[in-house]
């Protein structure tokens, strides 16, 4: 192993599955690397890390500490619950810093979220390193840090489709104002929450290492991009962090799945290759009915087969009214917690309609299948930009959080995805995979990027 038994990393996540799933896939390589890790856990993400403590106790502890979230979910306003719970987890600061100050054998490095930017500063008060952990990819981080540094102001009202444009950025992308992050536009000069959340981006920025959930053969020059942006080489690709087995299939967060992971396997192996879309939106995103009864139309005018997971607090009742029963053994709907990863990796599953949230593109490139993205807001729509306009593994089938899309079209696009066979994303999604495959392997640059990070950090 790179690391040296005894180094000991301290690991600050965010709450939210998004954040925390490929965190503990972190935690997970930094313990294969001979290092000890305390991950920082509140009432609410202890049973996630509790089965990697389980496989690990000597190597991996859990510093849980009394944290009130007022709210992490609620889809009526996902900004402002983010707001909160990004400033709720900041009050850690000080009982972290005096937890390692009382520590007999205290970490040497800091690993904490890109919504825990305060932990560089804390890292510098006790004296130790502090490395960024990005759960973005490298090009959505780009925009991030252009952001917070440039602060652009919103357009006049009636110029509100005016693109903002990232010049320096490879492929010099643009998004109109809707489309930039909500966090930052949520932001007001003055406001005691707002400045707490600049300044901790602007710290993300200036820490002393950067990790990043992505590989170099899938954003290579976005990775060049972040070094030159930090003005230093330690910048590490390690992904793709994908959930860790446990969770695949525990069923936590979210509400437990309503359907048995066995009885949804034998259903998929009833499908032939290929056949079935995988329909999820994340742990984040909320439907309106009126999107769901959208939705609920094209699967139905597409007259393909489907998994479609429906968030549990998301209101149906009108638009799946007997809908299960048309669909009735072609379409199987999921309410609450799906296990994402085995069925992308399913081979019935040819296609898969998502939000972009960063994550579950990790996972579809694993498992080489395409994609039909719906981007709705956070990095999402900079992600599309990747996967649908420069990667091209995935088309373009909607935009926004609040847009209903035509089922119509949304139909026939979902009908020629699955039917055409050999259709250019899928054939590229499948080059993806192997890539991969082989950055995580052994000389992989992924594998070696994790190496030279742990030895770093051990310096
Ligand atoms: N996920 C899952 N089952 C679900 C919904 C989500 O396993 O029903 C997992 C998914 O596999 C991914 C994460 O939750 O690992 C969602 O992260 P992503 O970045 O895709 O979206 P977010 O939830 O942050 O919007």
């Amino acid at each position: 192993p790179a690391g040296m038994r005894g180094d000991h990393a301290l690991i600050i996540p965010f709450t939210t599955s998004g954040h925390f799933i490929p965190l503990l896939d972190l935690t997970r390589h930094l313990v294969l690397r001979g290092l000890t890790v305390t991950v920082v856990a509140t009432s609410d993400t202890l049973p996630l890390l509790s089965p990697l403590i389980s496989d690990h106790p000597s190597s991996i502890k859990a510093l849980v500490l009394p944290l009130c979230l007022e709210a992490t979910s609620g889809w009526n306003d996902l900004t402002s619950c983010t707001r909160t719970a990004i400033r709720d987890l900041g009050t850690l600061h000080g009982p972290i810093r005096d937890w390692i100050a009382g520590h007999h054998s205290p970490p040497s490095v800091i690993i904490s979220d890109m919504f825990a930017g305060w932990a560089h500063r804390l890292a510098q008060e006790v004296g130790i390193k502090s490395i960024l952990f990005s759960p973005s990819g490298a090009m959505a981080l780009s925009v991030i840090f252009s952001l917070w540094r440039d602060m652009p102001r919103p357009p006049p009202a009636d110029k509100e489709d005016t693109a903002f444009a990232f010049p320096e950025i490879p492929n010099q992308p643009e998004y109109p104002w809707w489309q930039l992050s909500g966090l930052f536009r949520a932001h007001r000069e003055g406001d005691p929450v707002s400045e707490f959340i600049k300044e901790a981006f602007l710290a993300n920025s200036q820490s002393w290492g950067v990790v990043v959930n992505s590989f170099n053969e899938l954003e290579g020059a976005y990775i060049d991009h972040l070094m030159k942006m930090v003005g230093h080489g330690r910048v590490w690709a390690v992904g793709p962090l994908l959930p860790v087995e446990p969770i695949v299939s525990s069923g936590q967060r979210g509400g437990i799945s309503s359907i048995l992971v066995e009885d949804l396997v034998s259903w998929l192996d009833s499908c032939g290759d290929r056949t079935v879309l995988y329909v999820c939106f994340g742990s984040q995103a909320r439907l309106a009915e009126e999107q769901t009864a959208a939705l609920a139309s094209a699967l139905e005018k597409s007259e393909v087969n489907f998994v479609w997971v429906v968030r549990e607090d998301q209101p149906t009742k009108v638009a799946l009214e007997s809908f299960e029963d048309r669909v009735a053994g072609r379409g199987l709907v999921i309410r609450g917690w799906a296990p994402q990863l085995p069925i992308l990796n399913h081979p019935a599953v040819g296609a898969f309609l998502t939000h972009c949230g960063w994550n579950s593109i990790m996972e579809a490139l694993v498992a080489g299948v395409p994609m039909l993205a719906w981007p709705m807001g956070a990095d999402q729509f900079v992600n599309a930009t990747l996967i649908a306009d420069q990667l091209k593994v995935a088309r373009r089938v909607s935009e926004g959080a609040s847009a209903i899309p035509d089922s119509d079209k949304l139909a026939r696009a979902i009908r020629e995805f699955i039917d055409w066979e050999d259709c250019p994303e899928r054939v590229r999604a499948d080059v993806m995979r192997r890539a991969a495959a082989d950055t995580m392997g052994h000389g992989g640059s992924s594998s070696e990027n994790f190496d030279k990070m742990v030895k770093h950090a051990h310096v």
